[in-house]
C-alpha cells in the first residue's frame, strides 16, 4: 500500500483557493486547478474531482487509463453544460491530473498544466506534458525550459477541462517499482519551487506534502498550491 500525504493552501496573494484535490480508494489521486472569474474556477475544479469520483466508483477497481480519461471527458461535458446554463460560470475550466496505482502498474490521465512526477532512484521525472502555450514553444525549440518558467504567457493553457468540446486527454501507464514516490501538484508549486528542492523534500521530509507547501509559501506563494505525495513501499 502507498503512504499518502496531501495538502492545499490558498497561497499568500490570492483570496480564494481554486484548486481541488481528492484521494479515492483504492490508491487513486486527483488534482485540479480551476480557472474563471468570480468563484467559477472553484466550481470547475470541484466539479472535476466530484465527477471523476462518481465515474470511477461506478466501475469495480482496478481503474485503467482509459477509464481515467473517460472520467475526465464526462467531467468536461458536465462543466461545459453548467457553464452554458449559468452566465456567471461562462468560460470556466480546470486542469485535471489523475494517477491510479494498481499493484505493479501506474495508470494516469491528464489535461492542462498540473503535473505528475515520479521520484525513482533519486531522479525526479515529469511524467505529464503541460498543455500550455509555452510548452508548445519549448517543444518546437523556440524557448528553453528556463525561459518558459518566467515567460509572461506561461499561464496560458492550450486546453482545459470544461473549456473545449473536443478535449484531447493524455493517458498512459507504466510499471511501478518498490521505493517509487509519486507527486501530483498544481502549478502553484512548480512555478515557485525548483526540481532540486522538490527532490530533496521528497527524499528527506517525513511529511513531504506540508514541506512542499511551506517551500512554495517561502518562495512567495503567488498562487494556490496543492500537492499529493504517494510513496510505494
Ligand atoms: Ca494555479
Amino acid at each position: 500500500m502507498a503512504k499518502v500525504f496531501q495538502a492545499t493552501h490558498v497561497g499568500k496573494v490570492r483570496y480564494n483557493n481554486e484548486d481541488s484535490l481528492i484521494v479515492i480508494e483504492p490508491e487513486t489521486f486527483v488534482v485540479a486547478d480551476g480557472m474563471g472569474g468570480a468563484s467559477a474556477g472553484e466550481v470547475a475544479s470541484q466539479m472535476l474531482v466530484e465527477v471523476v469520483k462518481i465515474v470511477l466508483e461506478n466501475v469495480p477497481a482496478p481503474w485503467d487509463e482509459k477509464l481515467l480519461a473517460r472520467a475526465i471527458l464526462v467531467a468536461n461535458e458536465k462543466i461545459l453544460e453548467t457553464a452554458h446554463q449559468h452566465d456567471e460560470y461562462h468560460g470556466m475550466g480546470t486542469t485535471a491530473t489523475i494517477l491510479s496505482l494498481d499493484g505493479d502498474k501506474a495508470h494516469f490521465a491528464h489535461v492542462g498544466d498540473s503535473r505528475l512526477y515520479l521520484l525513482r532512484e533519486n531522479q525526479l521525472k515529469q511524467m505529464t506534458e503541460d498543455h500550455s502555450y509555452v510548452e508548445t514553444l519549448v517543444r518546437r525549440g523556440e524557448l528553453t525550459a528556463q525561459e518558459a518558467r518566467v515567460h509572461p504567457m506561461k499561464n496560458v493553457l492550450t486546453q482545459a477541462v470544461g473549456a473545449v468540446k473536443e478535449l484531447q486527454v493524455d493517458a498512459g501507464n507504466f510499471p511501478v517499482q518498490s521505493g517509487d514516490k509519486f507527486l501530483l501538484c498544481t502549478d502553484g508549486l512548480t512555478n515557485m519551487v525548483d526540481d532540486e528542492t522538490i527532490t530533496k523534500i521528497l527524499q528527506t521530509e517525513s511529511n513531504p506534502a506540508d514541506a512542499l507547501i511551506e517551500a512554495a509559501l517561502n518562495a512567495g506563494g503567488k498562487d494556490n498550491v496543492s500537492v499529493i505525495v504517494a510513496g510505494v513501499d
